[in-house]
């Protein structure tokens, strides 16, 4: 059975590991989210801003060439078609509405590649909230675009200049700023990661997809159920909400694929559960590539999505049982699985997408299968990386 307990554990992987200062705003969270999330007040609101402002339900296309070409029945949940092109807000849109219900008045978010910062920018210029995102400056400087997205949408982008100055850093930054304001900010994670109730909260957010699938697959096949799902992972967030519904169907095989990056191997990799071990990262306790002595390695992965060296705990969860099976896919099959998709259905997905699409070379399946992949973004955001690479 895949369900969080009262602690937060998913098996052995979840809880709250966190400072001592940070407990009355984890609490808070904690003590409140389900109630409000049940409540109908923020459903309607939930549910119509997910309909008139997201796009949603996001259809659920038959990729017939693509179909043709693997040789089973391919549909791709078009998580691209999303407002800001991908299944970020989601998520954000749920926990702007649940800080607006606790009396907030102020969000901060940390962002890696940036794509996070824009999706809590655009829902906080939304709600007429006050906005700070938290980025590393090497990757201010890497992903000049979406800093000027933020600043356009009305954020404050704050470098971080400690340490490696990228993601990590980053999230300290964010973490030390939420304990010095904890009664008007909330802090918006961006996946399914950080201590509880972080995780679930978000999943359930994104649950959504998987939600939509089961009537629309209804619909198109008379069943709820397809035999293979298959998502992406960097921290697990559109995984989870495509997941999220079947994980306790086990004739619904569920596949995760991590970033290979230059190979498992080459000790240039985000591939977490073929490479990490126990530990506790971002405030939970899941699998994470660390050395002997416990310091973070550095992940890579072409994709910025996919490039964080943990993986949320319910993944953790999902490998250590056996429910879920893990796939890692490298840079240049990734690439080269984009411009397939873009050749053979006319759309371009974000590099992270293109990961779970290079898996259909790697799993095996029946031509009877009915197999659902996730294509949590699309490529426009990825068009310098696509343009580098060059072998199209
Ligand atoms: C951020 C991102 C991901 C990775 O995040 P998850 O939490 O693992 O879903 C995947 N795809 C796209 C398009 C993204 O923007």
């Amino acid at each position: 059975m895949i369900k969080v307990d009262e602690k937060g554990f998913y098996g052995k992987f979840g809880g709250a590991y966190i400072p001592e200062m940070l407990y009355p705003n984890v609490e808070e969270l904690k003590n409140n989210y389900e109630r409000i999330m049940e409540s109908e007040d923020f459903k309607k609101e939930f549910h119509s801003l997910l309909k008139d402002y997201v796009g949603r339900p996001t259809p659920l296309y038959f990729a017939e060439r693509l179909s043709n070409k693997y040789g089973a029945k391919i549909y791709l949940k078009r998580e691209d078609l999303c407002h800001t092109g991908a299944h970020k807000v989601n998520n954000t849109i749920g926990q702007i509405i649940l800080a607006k219900k606790l009396g907030k008045k102020r969000i901060i978010a940390e962002t890696g590649a940036g794509q996070h910062g824009v999706a809590t920018a655009t829902v906080c210029a939304l709600m007429g909230m006050d906005c700070t995102v938290y980025m590393g400056e090497i990757d201010m400087e890497r992903q000049k675009p979406n800093v000027e997205r933020m600043r356009i949408l009305g954020a404050k982008v704050v470098p971080a200049t400690s340490g490696s100055k990228t993601l990590k850093d980053a999230t300290n930054e964010a973490l030390r700023q939420w304990i010095s304001n904890p009664v008007d900010t909330h802090y918006i994670i961006g996946s399914v990661v950080g201590p509880h109730p972080y995780p679930e909260m978000v999943a359930r957010f994104q649950s959504v997809i998987s939600e939509e699938i089961k009537y629309q697959l209804k619909e198109k096949e008379g069943r709820e159920n397809p035999d293979l799902v298959i998502a992406c992972v960097g921290g697990g967030s559109n995984a989870a909400g495509a997941f999220y519904h079947y994980y306790n169907t086990p004739e619904v095989r569920l596949a995760a694929v991590e970033a290979g990056g230059l190979g498992v191997n080459s000790g240039k990799s985000a591939a977490t559960t073929a490479l990490g071990t126990p530990g506790v990262l971002h405030g939970s306790k899941t699998l994470l590539m660390q050395t002997e002595d416990g310091q973070v390695i550095e992940p890579h992965s072409i994709s910025a999505g996919l490039d964080y060296p943990g993986i949320g705990p319910v993944h953790a969860h999902l490998f250590d049982s056996g429910r879920g099976e893990f796939y890692a896919v490298d840079d240049e099959d990734a690439m080269k699985a984009g411009i397939e998709l873009s050749r053979l259905e006319g759309i371009i997905p974000a590099i992270e997408s293109a990961h779970a699409l290079s898996a259909l070379k790697q799993i095996k399946f029946d031509a009877s299968d009915i197999i659902v992949i996730n294509l949590s973004g699309r490529g426009d955001k990825d068009l310098d990386t696509y343009i580098k690479w060059g072998g199209y």
